[in-house]
């Protein structure tokens, strides 16, 4: 017989994920395609926006991917030229009016956006653009940067998203559509990543490799940090309109929110994740009989682990990915009545053996702690937690939607505390300087905030994490 263990709620969150092709008679479908790709980086939400030349076309809706388009809107979803979003709200509204791309009509013609990251003084810049006369329709940071592009002055679009953009601190990468450009943008620290792939002569952007993959697309390069590129009939163009500053790359997106298959900034995020698995092995050997993954994303890293320790690695735990996640609508009474989602225990892999666990975080702890619970209910004699990443001390104010630090038990307790709130017989955390090892070296840059408290771009005070713009802030 096997355990079963309810996660009420998983711990760390994407915000968004982007696409945007250029030049396809089937622009609207590739677009879908790759967010489809993209889903991990945000079930709440899905949009598409297309653009004839003239006319934009958009449709928008609460869910997943495929629950928010048939072949019948795909189809209505005309032009050459297409953006899209997969959006996850953090605390704020989980309705669909904060569904993206956002578009708007201005001055200069149509303009649609679609915006992954956070924005640390869009509260300020809100409050300022209000008392200036701007009404907003959304909750969402990325309606401040649309206001300010309709406000810039500037010959181009390019010019004035430049201009808007000098003025927001944080987290974004963009893209965005007119009736006659494609334009990426990646902010100077780079904290997101963005690719550019080409598919029957049509470029694509993508936040993902694994998006240019689906569609078929081939990879030409990364954006850079600071880069805005301009895709129109003349092709690409490149501009790094802003300041220079150090990449600062978010390292938990290899670490856990990136799909193993993607390659981001020239590293394949499996094999980090394999070769981080192997520093875990290296700083906390232990006396055991098998290795077990804590699925999904803790698959690579125990591979790795197992690998190098020489324990056999076992599937002790099986995720249902039927069920559904209880994220897709994150207000309180949907997420209590909502599916769940389970883990079960494989009792015959587990039954009087010491037990590696390797997770690749633990945030609150809860559901950690029902994770070790389960196994040493189906029998296991040690359950030994380890742990493909520094203790969580801090939270993400750049895309990322994690709780506030009193929540954050690494925060909050020893190591003995953690492990003794876990309930297993010993725990350990990879270092940062394991961390590093594993990912090749501190490379370019990346922002380790949330394991170090060395945050690359101050949030404005009082600024609350990731719920910016929503009504009761
Ligand atoms: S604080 Fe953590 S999750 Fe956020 S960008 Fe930095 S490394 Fe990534």
């Amino acid at each position: 017989m096997s355990q079963s263990v309810v996660i009420d709620e998983p711990e760390l969150r994407h915000e968004c994920g982007v696409c945007g092709v250029f030049g396809h008679a089937e622009a609207a479908n590739l677009t879908y395609l790759g967010l489809y790709a993209q889903q991990h980086r945000g079930q709440e939400a899905a949009g598409v926006t297309s653009c004839d030349g003239t006319l934009f076309h958009t449709h928008r809706g609460m869910g997943r991917v495929a629950d928010v388009f048939g072949p019948q809107d795909i189809a209505r979803l005309e032009g050459e030229h297409a953006i899209g979003h997969v959006r996850y709200s953090t605390s704020g509204a989980s309705i669909e009016r904060n569904a993206q791309p956002l578009v708007i009509d201005y001055q200069h013609g149509g303009l649609a956006m679609a915006h992954n990251g956070n924005l640390v003084n869009a509260a300020h810049l809100r409050r300022y653009l209000e008392r200036q006369g701007s009404i907003f329709q959304t909750d969402m940071d990325t309606e401040v940067i649309i206001h300010l592009v309709a406000r810039a002055p500037g010959a181009s679009v390019e010019d004035r998203l430049a201009r808007a953009l000098r003025e927001v601190k944080g987290a974004y990468t963009l893209v965005a559509l007119t009736e006659s450009r494609l334009l990426g943008v990646r902010d100077p620290l780079g904290f997101r990543p963005l690719v550019l792939g080409v598919i029957d002569g049509a470029y694509v952007l993508a936040s993902e490799t694994c998006a240019l993959d689906l569609i078929g697309a081939d990879f030409i390069r990364d954006i850079s940090p600071g880069e805005m590129v301009v895709i129109s009939d003349a092709g690409i163009e490149s501009y790094f309109p802003f300041e220079a500053q150090p990449r600062r790359m978010c390292v938990f997106e290899y670490m856990y929110f990136a799909r193993p298959d993607s390659t981001l900034d020239g590293i394949n995020v499996y094999q980090a994740r394999k070769a981080i698995g192997r520093e875990l092995a290296r700083e906390h050997p232990v006396e055991a009989d098998v290795v077990v993954p804590v699925p999904d994303s803790g698959v690579a890293a125990a591979m790795g682990y197992a690998e190098e320790s020489g324990l056999p690695l076992e599937l002790g735990l099986i995720r249902n990915h039927y069920v559904g996640r209880t994220f897709i609508e994150p207000q309180q009474e949907i997420r209590h009545f909502g599916v769940k989602v389970k883990l079960n225990a494989v009792t015959s892999v587990l039954k009087g053996r010491r037990v590696i666990l390797v997770d690749d975080s633990i945030v609150r702890g809860t559901t950690s702690a029902k994770i070790v619970g389960m196994v040493k209910a189906s029998g296991a004699s040690e359950v030994h937690m380890r742990i493909s990443a520094p203790p969580t001390i801090g939270p993400c104010h750049y895309g990322i939607d994690t709780p506030d630090r009193d929540q954050l038990i690494a925060a909050n307790r020893t190591l003995e505390g953690i492990r003794d709130n876990l309930g297993c017989e010993s725990l350990g955390y990879l270092t940062l300087e394991g961390l590093y090892r594993g990912m090749g070296g501190r490379g370019p840059g990346y922002c380790d905030a949330c394991f170090s408290d060395d945050y690359p771009v101050t949030p404005e005070e009082g600024t609350p994490q990731m719920s910016l713009l929503r009504e009761d802030a």
